[in-house]
C-alpha cells in the first residue's frame, strides 16, 4: 500500500488531532471503529496510522513515520510480520469466522518487529455472525500489545456490542476543495475534469478518481446532449442510450449524472417559479430514480432495463410538456 502518514492526509482533521494526543500520551486505544461513507479516506487514515505504529524512528516523535526505515517499508510493502489486514476473500460473500479467529491467534502473539500488533478489517460489515462473535471474544479482553482497526460505512450491520467496545471515529464527507486536492496528487487530468468529478462525486473520492478516469467532462457532455433531446419522437434513442450507459464501467457515472441532473431540474423549477405541481413532480421522478438506481446495486436489477425504463419515461413526460 502507498507510504501514508499524518502529515499526508487530506481532511478529517479533527479525526487525526485526537490520533495525535493519544499517540503522544503513549496510549493509541485498543479497539477503533472508523464509520463514514464509502470513500472518504477511512482506510487512508487507517494506513497512516499503521504506518506511525510500526515505524521504527517514532520514538523521536510518536506522530509521525519516517517512510524510510524498514517498519516503515515493510508496511508500504505489504510484509510487515505485526500487521494482518483482513477482509473478504475474492469469490466469498463474507468475511469468515476463521479468518477471524487466525486475526485473534495473531493479535495475542507479541510483537517481532516493533511495540505492537496491528490488525485492520475493512470493510467489517462483510463479517458474518459467526465471526462477529468471534471478534467480540478478542473486543472484550484485548491483548495488551494489541490494536485493532476497524472500517465500515455499515457499522449498523455490527453486533452493538461490538460498536460500543470501540473507540468510534465517525467519517464525513469530503468538501469539494480537499477532494480538488487530493486528486490533483493521483490522477493527471485537466482542472476544469478535476472540478466536475469533485462536484459529481457527492464528498466520495474514490468516485471523483473513477469520474476523472472514465473521462467525466466527456461523458458528461455526451449525458447531457442525449437527454435534452429525449422527447416522444426519440423512443428508439432512448434505448441506445439505455445500451450505452448500463455497460458496467459507465453504470456508476450515469448515475451521478442522473442524480446532478434532477437537482438541476428541481431548483431550475423552483427558481422560475414554475407551479408547485411541477415540482413535486420532479422531486417524486428524483426520488424513484435514487431508488431504483440502489436497488440495482443491491439486488443486482438489470441495469439496461432500468435506464431503459427511465429514459423512456423521460422522453414521454417531455411529450406532456414537463
Ligand atoms: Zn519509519
Amino acid at each position: 500500500m502507498p507510504f501514508q502518514t499524518f502529515e499526508t492526509l487530506i481532511g478529517h482533521r479533527e479525526i487525526v488531532t485526537g490520533f495525535r494526543s493519544a499517540l503522544k500520551e503513549g496510549k493509541p486505544g485498543h479497539s477503533h471503529l472508523f464509520h463514514g461513507p464509502k470513500g472518504v479516506g477511512k482506510a487512508t487514515l487507517a494506513t497512516a496510522l499503521v504506518q506511525i505504529l510500526l515505524c521504527k524512528n517514532r520514538r523521536e516523535d510518536p506522530t509521525v513515520a519516517c517512510g524510510i526505515c524498514t517498519g516503515c517499508q515493510k508496511v508500504t510493502g505489504g510484509q510487515h510480520p505485526d500487521f494482518v489486514r483482513v477482509e473478504m476473500v475474492e469469490g466469498k460473500t463474507r468475511i469468515s469466522v476463521d479468518q477471524i479467529r487466525e486475526l485473534s491467534a495473531f493479535l495475542s502473539l507479541t510483537p517481532l518487529e516493533s511495540d505492537w500488533k496491528v490488525a485492520l478489517i475493512d470493510d467489517a460489515s462483510q463479517m458474518n455472525e459467526a465471526a462477529g462473535n468471534a471478534l467480540l471474544k478478542t473486543l472484550e479482553e484485548p491483548p495488551d500489545q494489541s490494536i485493532l482497526i476497524i472500517n465500515t460505512y455499515r457499522p449498523g450491520a455490527l453486533l452493538p456490542t461490538i460498536r460500543s467496545r470501540c473507540n468510534k471515529s465517525r467519517f464525513s464527507g469530503l468538501e469539494k476543495g480537499e477532494i480538488v486536492q487530493i486528486l490533483q496528487t493521483v490522477v493527471d487530468v485537466s482542472e476544469q475534469e478535476r472540478q466536475h468529478a469533485a462536484d459529481l462525486c457527492g464528498g466520495n473520492v474514490g468516485q471523483a478518481i473513477r469520474l476523472c478516469e472514465a473521462g467525466i467532462l466527456e461523458e458528461r457532455e455526451l449525458f447531457l446532449r442525449e437527454i435534452e433531446a429525449l422527447n416522444p419522437g426519440t423512443l428508439s434513442m432512448a434505448v441506445t442510450m439505455a445500451d450505452y450507459w448500463s455497460q458496467k464501467e459507465r453504470f456508476p457515472t450515469v448515475c451521478l449524472l442522473l442524480k446532478a441532473w434532477f437537482q438541476d431540474q428541481i431548483y431550475a423549477s423552483v427558481e422560475s417559479l414554475k407551479e408547485p405541481e411541477s415540482i413535486r413532480s420532479w422531486l417524486s421522478l428524483s426520488q424513484w430514480v435514487e431508488e431504483i438506481i440502489e436497488r440495482t446495486s443491491v439486488v443486482n436489477l438489470n441495469r439496461r432495463l432500468v435506464l431503459e425504463a427511465l429514459f423512456i419515461r423521460l422522453a414521454r413526460l417531455r411529450g406532456a410538456a414537463f
